[in-house]
């Protein structure tokens, strides 16, 4: 059978030898990271100085087999309609271009026009129209021997087999034209203004050619070591930079950048669109003389210039599970023009050293401080020291080093802002509102302490508030102003501020206050019909819970798709809101399917077909009506091409409660009490 071929990985083993890692940098302690020696290390950890080991083949999973079979779906949102193509040895096309590589793009239009779809929304999965499918090796021929032929192809598809099944989903009418660069650029301008931060459009001199990075800096940190560029002009950096790209890694970045606080001021306002001939010209200027980059700063409504200068090499050394340390040294840049301080800037913020770690080495707070008034003079870490080496960043400050006195707290929707000022004040009322298990006492501060106030300014509801650097919902500590008082030395107000802006960049707080633009349940609801799987949503009411500030509070959901079949957890769901739910189900949608694949080679990939289905009812309603009677305990509903499934969760299991076509008919199954229909 040709749809499975013994893996050539490991020959069909499952399991297979390879080179130790060790050998790269030879036999010694201390290895240059760039370094190819091709001889083991002698007290090596891992291969104990063979140089070889033997490892489960991660190809095939320890089968020895792998699947020479794969499927591209394509879904029509609008319709529900779902059309499939299987491609197995025997069965492929000759690709089209003379590179020999088949790309989904060959597969996806045939199947989009019989299902309607105009555009793909490629926000659903990671699946592009570009990615290849298949790549016929040289030999493969039309007109070689059918044996032959099936081989190399099975052995092609084999190659991909990692994502067995590509889903691409679609909507009957055209996607909306791409953003025009300059506009994009002035948008990501006028964002900057609005919450204080510096737009960097940088170029980076590598090899023989400029590459483009923009992103979100705060005013007055060191030039990043390894900026994420690719982008080969000014243009594509922008069309490949969304607000939220802008931001990746900005906690990182900020981490030794100066703290002040906000002071109001009024940008002066950003033109409608960037001029990008002319922005780019005046960066490639500046590298004009052999610099290794140059930067444009948006900073206070205007661009300041510089180019960036060699300024020494740092030394980064890691550890090797072989037991050697790797030596890895990197050129720094700072720039050679500092642009004047922003207008923005208030008063310096004044900060502590932290005490859970030592600046410039791995020294971290030992474990047997957690939770005891000092170290353990018999720990074997630490012998009492209250200090050891870690990998880990700094638990406290995440390696920034400095635990500030105050906090900026800045709450946005991206149109307007509000930047507000959290200093403790001495002498603050904070209550006691409950205890943690182990006795430990939970205040509560002041209203103006609650971020949940912003909420209502802002039009959201509290579970909408969400940190803008991390996309994570904001913690309850955070929402309601309540702390858990480690050491009654210490303020609530004030430990409450150390324990939030410690390791935060610039001292600085940055919540978004919005609802997240997710599609509706709905269509999801639809996609698991369109590929014949089930949409399973999960519902837990923490009512019985309410006010107590050490338990989860409010309501929380999860959705996912899965094989219709597959067993169902018992797990508590932890999504504040219906919406957050949705967004990690589109998040997470590669992996859902991935999971709905069965595992054994043998196995055929799902390869649905569905005719248009008519549009279904959102569910949410009768849920919270099912969860507010089972208060405390996740209920599970179901949806599948069968029709609708509900559960309880009790302990660690799922006792089904009823089966009907709806969610409705098995609602009213249920018969709960005061039941009205
Ligand atoms: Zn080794
Ligand atoms: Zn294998
Ligand atoms: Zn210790
Ligand atoms: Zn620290």
């Amino acid at each position: 059978m040709l749809g499975v071929i013994d893996c050539d990985e490991c020959d069909g083993l499952g399991f297979r030898v390879r080179r130790c890692v060790c050998v790269q940098g030879g036999d010694q302690l201390i290895v240059d990271g760039d370094r190819c020696a091709d001889q083991a290390y002698a007290d090596c950890r891992v291969c104990g100085g063979d140089g070889s080991v033997v490892e489960p083949c991660g190809r095939c999973g320890r089968a020895g087999r792998r699947r020479a079979q794969l499927v591209v779906t394509v879904v029509n949102l609008d319709t529900g309609a779902a059309a499939s193509r299987r491609l197995l040895p025997g069965r492929l096309e000759p690709p089209a271009g003379p590179d020999s590589i088949t790309r989904a793009r060959d597969i996806v239009t045939a199947l989009a026009a019989t299902v309607g779809v105009r555009a793909l929304r490629p926000s659903w999965g990671q699946c592009a129209l570009d990615d290849p499918v298949y790549w016929l090796p040289q030999q493969w021929r039309a007109d070689l021997p059918t044996r032959e032929r099936l081989v190399l192809e099975a052995e092609a598809l084999a190659q991909q087999e990692y994502v067995p099944w590509r889903v691409y989903v679609g909507r009957g009418t055209e996607a909306p034209p791409p953003p025009e660069p300059g506009r994009e650029l002035a948008r990501l301008c006028e964002l900057a203004d609005l919450l204080h931060l510096d737009l960097v459009v940088e170029a980076r001199r590598q090899h023989d050619m400029a590459v483009w990075a923009i992103r979100y800096e705060l005013p007055g940190g060191p030039v990043p070591l390894d900026p994420r560029a690719h982008a080969r002009d000014l243009p594509s950096a922008v069309a490949a930079t969304t607000f939220r790209e802008a931001l990746r890694g900005f906690d990182e970045r900020g981490r030794a950048a100066p703290a002040h606080t906000v002071r109001p001021v009024r940008a002066a306002g950003v033109t409608p669109r960037v001029d990008l001939d002319r922005l780019g010209r005046a960066v490639l200027a500046d590298l004009a003389d052999d610099e290794p980059g140059a930067q444009a700063v948006w900073r206070d409504g205007r661009w300041w210039h510089t180019p960036l200068r060699p300024a020494g090499t740092v030394e980064k050394l890691h550890e090797r599970d072989t037991g050697q340390i790797v030596r890895y040294v990197r050129q720094l840049v700072r720039r050679a023009v500092e642009p004047p301080d922003p207008a923005w800037w208030g008063e310096p913020v004044a900060h502590r050293p932290c005490p859970d770690c030592r600046p410039g080495t791995r020294l971290r707070r030992c474990h047997c401080r957690i939770g005891a008034p000092g170290p353990d003079p018999q720990c074997s870490r630490c012998s009492g020291a209250g200090f050891a080496p870690s990998g880990l960043a700094c638990f406290t400050c995440r390696d920034g080093g400095r635990i500030p006195a105050a906090l900026t707290v800045t709450v946005t929707d991206l149109r307007r802002v509000r930047h507000e000022t959290w200093r403790p004040v001495a002498g603050e009322s904070a209550p006691v509102v409950g205890y943690q298990p182990n006795g430990t006492p939970v205040h509560q501060l002041r209203p103006h302490w609650r971020l949940a106030r912003h909420a209502a300014i802002f039009g959201v509801r509290p579970a909408d508030l969400s940190r803008l650097d991390e996309e994570r919902p904001v913690d309850q500590d955070l929402l309601h102003g309540t702390v858990t008082v480690h050491d009654p030395v210490v303020e609530p107000a004030r430990q409450h501020v150390e324990r939030v802006g410690a390791g935060l960049p610039g001292a600085r707080l940055f919540v978004l206050a919005a609802a997240p633009d997710v599609p509706p349940l709905t269509d999801l609801l639809r996609l698991a019909h369109a590929l014949d799987l089930a949409a399973v949503l999960t519902y837990c009411d923490h009512r019985l819970d309410s006010g107590d500030p050490t338990k989860v509070q409010g309501e929380r959901w999860d959705l996912r798709l899965t094989a219709r079949d597959a067993p169902l957890g018992a797990e508590s769901p932890f999504c504040a809101s219906v919406e957050l739910a949705l967004a990690r189900c589109v998040e997470y949608l590669d992996s859902h399917l991935l999971a709905a694949v069965p595992r054994e080679p043998e196995r055929p990939v799902p390869a649905p077909q569905a005719a248009p289905s008519p549009p279904v009812a959102d569910p949410t309603a009768l849920l919270r009506q099912v969860g507010r009677h089972y208060a405390g305990q996740p209920v599970l509903v179901s949806f599948d091409r069968a029709g609708c499934r509900l559960w309880l969760a009790e302990g660690d299991h799922v006792q089904p409660l009823a089966r009907a076509t709806t969610l409705d008919a098995a609602v009213s199954a249920l018969r709960l009490p005061g039941w009205e229909h």
